[in-house]
């Protein structure tokens, strides 16, 4: 039994002290909160149990988010410190990630140089491979569910969000879509089943945006231009933006952004790709 589902646990939420909003998601509402008996500060995220289409698929995905967390323990993934409920929301505790979204970096920077790249992109494949190993798939990696552990420069990226968007894709795929589905894979939207692979295709969205500063198909007018355009792979190194950055670093992107799932590599094979492997030791070292 983990809790959820009988609110006998809801005395907890008196023990933490909501200070200010971390992040809003479909869901859920993130908080920062000090956890009183030891002043620890947390991130609080909640979700209410009313007011969904199902509530019983927002049960089904905060409880995955929890049966998955709770078996994971990596320095670049979240921590989930604990969880409860009280009569109308979820509550999942999380290690505070102080340094904010990879994607406010990217706004606030631009494009990142290729050493600084690979730094990211390495940690997520880091990541992403040990939860493949234990066949978990995040199925929504972005740049908004990458978080920096400290505010402190070079601080390592941690990847949060676990499970409630797996019932988006699979039952809610329509919403996701209205929303942006600019991280998608072709097969999560064209809903022929997505494993491991969606998981390399939206690192190469991601790898992507971290060396051009913007998304490789955000030149599409409208949803279907951009259901389109992921579907066929169409994104471009466009002028100015990648003239400057090396082939091997587009050869990566290439190789990620592949329609076909079984022709991206995994991430085991992405880690040492020779764009890696020039940029850093921690690569080489896993050749
Ligand atoms: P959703 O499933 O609703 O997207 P997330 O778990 O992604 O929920 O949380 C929403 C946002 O809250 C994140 O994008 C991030 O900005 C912030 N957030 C989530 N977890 C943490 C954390 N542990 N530390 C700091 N901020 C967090
Ligand atoms: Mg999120």
């Amino acid at each position: 039994n983990l809790g959820i589902s009988q609110p006998a646990t809801a005395g907890k939420r008196k023990l933490y002290k909501t200070t200010k909003v971390l992040g809003e998601g479909t869901f859920g509402i993130v908080k920062e909160a000090i956890y009183t008996p030891t002043g620890r500060l947390v991130a609080l995220k909640s979700i209410k149990k009313r007011g969904h289409d199902s509530p019983e698929e927002v049960e089904a995905a905060v409880r995955r988010e929890m049966t998955v967390l709770e078996k994971i323990r990596h320095p670049n993934i979240i921590s989930l410190l604990d969880w409860f409920e009280t009569k109308e929301k979820y509550y999942l505790v999380f290690d505070l990630a102080t340094g904010g979204e990879l994607y406010d970096q990217i706004a606030k920077r631009g494009k990142f140089t290729e050493r600084d790249a690979v730094r990211i992109v390495f940690t997520i494949l880091s990541a992403v491979g040990f939860l493949h190993d234990r066949d978990i798939v995040h199925r929504d990696l972005k740049p908004e569910n990458l978080l920096y552990r400290t505010l402190e420069e070079g601080a390592d990226l941690v990847i949060a969000d676990f499970g409630v968007a797996n019932i988006i894709h699979e039952d809610e795929l329509l919403k996701t879509l209205c929303g942006s589905p600019m991280y998608a894979a072709p097969e999560v939207i064209k809903r022929t089943g997505h494993g491991k692979p969606a998981d390399l295709w939206s690192i190469g969205v991601i790898t992507y945006c971290v060396l051009a500063g913007y998304p490789p198909f955000d030149f599409a007018q409208d949803m279907p231009d951009l259901m389109d355009a992921i579907t066929h792979a169409r994104f471009h190194f466009d002028s100015p933006y990648w003239d400057s950055i090396s082939t091997e670093a587009k050869d990566f992107v290439s190789s990620l952004l592949r329609v076909r799932p079984n022709e991206r590599p995994t991430a085991r094979q992405a880690m040492i790709h020779p764009w890696l492997c020039k940029h850093s030791q921690r690569a080489r070292d896993a050749l």
